[in-house]
């Protein structure tokens, strides 16, 4: 069995638990331990005598007298009792709610640190899950890790008779009220502020999620990082236009550039945040923005990526990757609106993009309308079951772009990629986890894995995206 044993830098203190049986502190116990490692969900770690201890708001570098909270078999639990040498990484945190809120996890370190930590995540999980080695181009750093944010959604809740809103706790259902998000535009919160101000002034009901009562649920702000264009949404359990629709109107005339005010109707119990209809209440359907020089049209419901300025620059290393020939046949599997396959549609003969969503397969046809971008088509269905389709009838790609949601492609999706096989594969990807599994399968199915680019789109959080280069295998 695996266990800490007494070492001389593992002090006992008081209340201190023993193993049954065994003279081995558990529980309780104090030891004196340099942080060495991160984890990706930025718990810090140390060793005691082997032993992998997990320690929370760390960073490497401290030094700390650490108390060992939870053991399991192989692994335990602490916090920091006594910071006795802080890291060099270590800065002040932005944000004053960021112990309360599991929003951020890297406030506390700088970003070059955080940049290192996410570049080596996404470089162990080819290592370790792929067991490849391919050559890394510089990981792509955010130039601002504040207010980078497009898109919010904000959870409603009563505290002492009040509407609040703001994020769920670390681990938690419960609403942290959050005023001012640092990751989001400033603009959220002068919406949100208003917003509230109504809703209890005109005491309108908010949905309380242990019951399944009250009706408003969400705030949902979506804004066009290049046209400056705001869309606010309600989220209701019922039809509650009636009542939001004032609302709706001082938030355009008090607030620049809110253009599109609507209201999704989610029924459910559920944590799924967006019901399936919607009912505007002001302006226009959508707001658009500009993407890699593109007209984008934006419907509520569709993906649309939340750090423009870093997806441009991972598009770019995309469209660097793929470098399609005039005459090469382009695929854009998981291809939302389109804004993938459309940055790079002057540069190939034609595009076909498949995506789940069916109003985003509209947006992504209005975009290259909009954009008289004439060789695209664009597909609703499954990837893998549509691209299978379209291969019978004859389609035969010289690219296929992957963008696959956190789970990565479906096994029917990786089967269908390869069969014919396409020159290069380049895929993007917010999970290196399932990005270094898929491209091991691939490595396995006549791929060779080239070159592999950390990103990050999402600062002072977990999050880490890669794009990654497979080229067919010669023989
Ligand atoms: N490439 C787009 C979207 C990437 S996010 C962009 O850069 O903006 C992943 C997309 O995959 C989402 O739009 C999601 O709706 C879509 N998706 C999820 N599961 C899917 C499936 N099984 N088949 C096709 N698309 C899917």
């Amino acid at each position: 069995m695996s266990r800490i044993r007494r070492t001389d830098n593992i002090r006992p203190c008081a209340g201190l638990q023993y193993l049954k049986g065994e003279n081995m502190i558990i529980k309780n116990q104090i030891i004196t331990a340099g942080i060495t490692d991160i984890t990706s969900e930025g718990s810090g770690v140390c060793r005691a005598d082997g032993f992998a201890v997990f320690v929370p708001d760390t960073a490497v570098g401290d030094v700390a007298e650490i108390r060992i909270v939870k053991v399991l078999k192989s692994y335990a639990y602490g916090i920091v009792e006594k910071l006795l040498t802080p890291s060099p990484d270590r800065t002040a945190p932005e944000c004053p709610m960021y112990k309360k809120c599991g929003g951020c996890i890297f406030q506390h370190i700088s970003y070059e640190a955080e940049c290192r930590i996410k570049s080596d995540i996404v470089r162990n999980a080819f290592q370790r899950i792929g067991g490849l080695s391919p050559e890394y181009d510089d990981f792509i750093a955010a130039d601002s890790h504040s207010r980078y944010r497009n898109k919010a959604q904000y959870p409603l809740a009563v505290q002492d008779g009040k509407a609040v809103c703001g994020f769920y706790a670390k681990r938690s259902h419960r609403v942290v009220p959050v005023s001012d998000c640092r990751l989001q535009p400033e603009v959220f919160a002068d919406i949100v502020s208003c917003s509230l101000d109504y809703i209890n002034s005109h005491k309108l009901s908010v949905y309380d999620e242990a019951t399944h009562t009250g009706i408003l649920r969400h705030i949902y702000i979506r804004r066009g990082y290049h046209s400056g264009q705001i869309m606010v949404c309600f989220v209701a359990r019922k039809d509650y236009s009636r009542q939001l629709t004032q609302l709706a109107h001082i938030l355009h005339h008090e607030i620049e550039n809110v253009c599109s005010v609507v209201m999704n109707i989610n029924p459910d119990d559920t944590n799924v945040i967006l019901g399936k209809k919607w009912v505007n209440l002001f302006g226009e359907d959508t707001i658009t923005d500009t993407m890699c020089g593109n007209r984008i049209l934006i419907s509520p419901p569709s993906f649309y990526q939340v750090n423009t300025p870093q997806a441009e620059k991972v598009y770019a290393k995309a469209l660097e990757y793929a470098a399609p020939a005039p005459d090469d046949i382009l695929a854009d599997l998981y291809c939302g609106m389109g804004t993938i396959g459309l940055s790079m549609a002057d540069s190939v003969s034609s595009l076909v993009g498949v995506e789940i969503i069916p109003e985003a397969v509209e947006d992504a046809k209005q975009n290259a309308a909009a954009n008289e971008i004439y060789n695209a088509e664009f597909h609703c269905g499954d990837a893998g079951k549509v691209f299978a389709k379209l291969r019978k009838d004859g389609c035969s790609p010289d690219i296929i772009v992957v963008d696959p949601p956190r789970k990565g492609c479906s096994a029917e999706t990786l089967q269908v990629i390869v069969n014919p096989a396409p020159k290069k594969i380049v895929m993007i990807s917010c999970n290196p986890s399932t990005a270094a599994r898929d491209c091991k399968w691939l490595t396995e199915n006549g791929y060779s894995l080239e070159k592999v680019c950390g990103a990050d789109f999402f600062p002072r959080t977990a999050h880490v995206e890669c794009v990654v280069l497979m080229s067919r295998q010669k023989s």
